[in-house]
C-alpha cells in the first residue's frame, strides 16, 4: 500500500538517490523491510513488571536505574567552558536530503497502532530527535513517563545527564541523534507510577521504526544506552551490560558501543562508575578520529 511508512521512506530514498545522494543500504533495507512489514506480528500482552527497586551506591543492581528522586549528577561541559554559555540546542543544518526522508518516516510512525496496549496507555509516539546527518547516534530502550508527555526521548532526569555526557564530548545534543527501540511507553498498571522495561517482543515489533531511522541517518556509531538496548538491538538475552559495555559490537555494520544507561549514573554518582562510561564516549571520540584533549582524557580520573 502507498500508505505504509515503506512505501513512503523508499520512496523519498529513490528520490534521493535520483538527486545523486550517496546511499548505502536504505534502498534495499527499505524493501525488505516493506515484504516483512506486513507480516509483523501483533505483541504478545504482557502483564506488566512493576519499577524494580531504585538500586543505592552500595548495590548498583539496574543499570536502567529508575526513579524519580534521583539526585543530580555533574558531568564536565566542554561547550559552556568554551563559550562561557550552554549551546543553543539548534539543530544543524541537513544538506543531505536526510531530513525529509526522515520527515517522511515520521509521520506514519506517529500515528502507528501495531501495539493496542501501548496505544491506549500512550500520551504519544516518540519518535527521535537529533541531527539527520548525525555522526553518532544514541539508542535507548523505550520512552518513561516524561518522554511520553513531552514527545521526545531522553528528558528527564537520565536525559539532562545525557546531554552533559554529549557535550563533554564536545557536541551540542542537536548535533546527535536520539531514538529508542520502542517508540511508545511501555504500558503501566492504572494508578502505578514508574516505568517498566520494554518486553523482547514489543522491542521486537517497533524496531523495523528504528532500522529505517539508521539506515536513514547512517550514523558512523550506534552508542546502546543499557542492557535492555543492547538486547533489543542485538536480539540477545540477558546481555550483561556490566561486562559488555566498553566493547565494540556492530548493528547492521555500523560499530556499536554498549554503556550504561545514563540514569545508571544518577544513582551509582562514584567517580569510578562516571568514569566507566567516559572511557566509552573517549572510545566513541576515537572511532570517529575526533581530537580529544587532555582535559577530557583525565575526566573523572581518581587523584
Ligand atoms: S511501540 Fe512502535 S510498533 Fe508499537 S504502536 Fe508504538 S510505534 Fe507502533
Amino acid at each position: 500500500m502507498s500508505g505504509q511508512p515503506t512505501d513512503i521512506v523508499l520512496s523519498a530514498l529513490q528520490q534521493m538517490q535520483a538527486n545523486g545522494v550517496r546511499l548505502r543500504a536504505s534502498l534495499h533495507t527499505c524493501e525488505r523491510l516493506r515484504a516483512t512489514s506486513s507480516a509483523a506480528a501483533t505483541p504478545t500482552r504482557t502483564a506488566a513488571r512493576t519499577t524494580q527497586p531504585v538500586p543505592t551506591s552500595a548495590a548498583p543492581a539496574d543499570p536502567r536505574g529508575r526513579s524519580a528522586s534521583a539526585p543530580k549528577i555533574e558531568f564536565p561541559t566542554l561547550s559552556e567552558t568554551k563559550t562561557g554559555a550552554p549551546a543553543a540546542p539548534v539543530p544543524a543544518p541537513s544538506s543531505s536530503g536526510k531530513a525529509a526522508v526522515l520527515e517522511a518516516l515520521r509521520g506514519p510512525v506517529l500515528a502507528c497502532t501495531k501495539c493496542p496496549h501501548l496505544v491506549q496507555s500512550r500520551t504519544q509516539v516518540v519518535f527521535g530527535v537529533g541531527n539527520p546527518d548525525a555522526e553518532v547516534m544514541f539508542v535507548g530502550e523505550a520512552p518513561g513517563a516524561d518522554e511520553d508527555l513531552v514527545g521526545e526521548p531522553f528528558v528527564g532526569k537520565a536525559g539532562q545527564t545525557l546531554t552533559k555526557m554529549i557535550e563533554a564530548m564536545n557536541f551540542r545534543r542537536a548535533d546527535v541523534y536520539i531514538a529508542n527501540i520502542l517508540k511508545c511507553r511501555p504500558n503501566m498498571p492504572p494508578g502505578e507510577p514508574g516505568n517498566r522495561k520494554p518486553t523482547p517482543a514489543e522491542m521486537n515489533v517497533c524496531k523495523p521504526y528504528l532500522i529505517q531511522q539508521i539506515e536513514i541517518i547512517q550514523p558512523k556509531v550506534i552508542v546502546a544506552l543499557g542492557g535492555t538496548a543492547v538486547e533489543g538491538l542485538l536480539g540477545i538475552d540477558n546481555a550483561g551490560i556490566t561486562r559488555m559495555r566498553g566493547t565494540w559490537k556492530e548493528f547492521r555494520g555500523i560499530p556499536m558501543m554498549p554503556t550504561f544507561h545514563p540514569a545508571y549514573l544518577l544513582h551509582n554518582q562514584s567517580n569510578t562508575e562516571k568514569r566507566k562510561v567516559w572511557e566509552d564516549m573517549l572510545a566513541v571520540l576515537e572511532r570517529l578520529g575526533h581530537e580529544i584533549t587532555a582535559k577530557q582524557r583525565g575526566y573523572f580520573l581518581t587523584k
